[in-house]
């Protein structure tokens, strides 16, 4: 489903040319939950911001379902992003001005939807995530827990196949960590969402069903007693 192929990715920094992939291969099939560990500048969220299309890869080939992201111009790629993934942020990126529903609602607004189709989406993805009739509430009124559940709806708001998340617990405690990890391990359980998921926290890889440690620009698979 996901397949990276030779991908070199650097950064100029100051004059130099700073490397972070050589020739980075990566395989994930759909339907995979994968969390993806390494230090601090190993190049995780760089590969994120890749698989997600905001950022380039210098050469190789990224290929997600039947699309080449690679080869794909700027719009045609945010568009893609739009109808095709979710993804959620560490720190919820949600709208301060807008209230919970008005969140979730953002990414249908791009749908050939009816106002009414949408209401009634909305509803069904905060349900979802346990907020039902928290619609009206505004961000700043809720736990982190609360918001990044508002978070999630708005990824899968358009019911796209998969999400990505930087350190979707990184600014949560272990209780509301734990909430947000089993309600995404429900997602690729339950309505098979492929997932990519970025974590420091050795807890939260073990709600995935693989870890990838990245170091050195190279992935090694943990092995886990199953
Ligand atoms: P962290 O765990 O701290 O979030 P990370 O594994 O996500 O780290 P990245 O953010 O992918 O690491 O960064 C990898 C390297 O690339 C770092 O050395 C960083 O300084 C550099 N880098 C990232 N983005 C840019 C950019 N836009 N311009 C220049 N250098 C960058
Ligand atoms: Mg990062």
């Amino acid at each position: 489903y996901i397949i990276l192929r030779d991908v070199r990715k650097g950064y100029r920094i100051g004059g130099e040319d700073i490397p972070i992939f050589a020739d980075l291969d990566l395989e994930i099939p759909r339907g995979d939950f994968v969390a993806i560990m390494g230090p601090s500048g190993s190049g995780k969220s760089t590969l994120l911001n890749m698989l997600a299309g905001v950022e380039s890869p210098d050469a190789g080939e990224i290929n997600i379902g039947r699309s080449r992201l690679d080869r794909m111009g700027e719009t045609a790629r945010s568009t893609w992003r739009a109808h095709n993934m979710g993804i959620v942020f560490q720190f919820y990126n949600l709208l301060p001005m807008l209230n919970a529903a008005e969140n979730v609602e953002l990414p249908l607004l791009l749908k050939p939807i009816s106002a009414k189709e949408r209401r009634i989406r909305v509803r069904k993805v905060l349900e979802l995530v346990g907020l039902a009739g928290r619609e009206k509430q505004y961000p700043a009124l809720m736990s982190g827990g609360q918001q990044q559940r508002v978070g999630i709806a708005r990824a899968i708001a358009a019911d796209p196949d998969l999400l990505l998340c930087d350190e979707p617990t990184g600014d949560l405690d272990r209780k509301s960590a734990d909430d947000v990890l089993d309600m995404l391990r429900l997602l690729n359980r339950e309505l098979g969402k492929t997932i990519v998921m970025v974590t420091h926290d050795p807890q939260a890889a073990l709600h995935a069903r693989r870890t990838l440690h990245l170091d050195k620009g190279c992935f090694a698979e943990e092995k886990r007693a199953v």
